[in-house]
């Protein structure tokens, strides 16, 4: 049995005037993350992290940002696509492990959400997912509230 883990790492800025989406999940918020999909910080790590372990590719290569069929896309529909690759790829998904580093809003009511909908679209079990989040103690442009980050490990197992 081969274990492959890949690691996940990303940045987004908040601005107002969009939705605030975080592994899926439309939280009420005053500012929403910015980019060419929706914008989920968490969930484009969690794909690089699933990437990293198949090896050979990363999201921005993937779907790139200046690609017209991705801009306003829910990175959910990017998390499927990856899923895909890695089942076509032979690999099963053990578990995938996360951090949200955010000073606001406070999330932790919206984990159990966001661990259910990352679990089905994975096809794994909802214990498999696990979503952490912390604050950056106000330090920096996270602690500003001008950025969420995200951090995500994936372990997968060549069927
Ligand atoms: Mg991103």
């Amino acid at each position: 049995m081969t274990v492959r883990v890949g690691i996940g790492f990303d940045i987004h800025r908040l601005i107002e005037g969009r939705k605030l989406v975080l592994g899926g999940v439309e939280i009420p918020y005053l500012k929403g993350l910015f980019g060419h999909s929706d914008g989920d910080v968490l969930i484009h790590a969690i794909c690089d992290s699933l990437l990293g372990a198949i090896g050979g590719t990363d999201i921005g290569k993937l779907f790139p940002n200046t690609d017209p069929r991705y801009e306003g896309i829910s990175s959910i529909k990017l998390l499927e696509k990856v899923r895909d690759l890695v089942e076509k790829r032979g690999f099963k998904i053990n578990n995938v492990d996360s951090t949200v580093v955010a000073d606001e809003p406070h999330l932790e009511p919206f984990k159990p959400k966001m661990s259910a909908i990352i679990a089905q679209t994975l096809k794994i079990d909802e214990d498999c997912v696990n979503i952490k989040a912390t604050t950056n103690e106000g330090l920096g442009e996270i602690g500003k509230k001008e950025a969420i980050a995200a951090f995500a490990v994936a372990s997968l197992e060549k069927k």
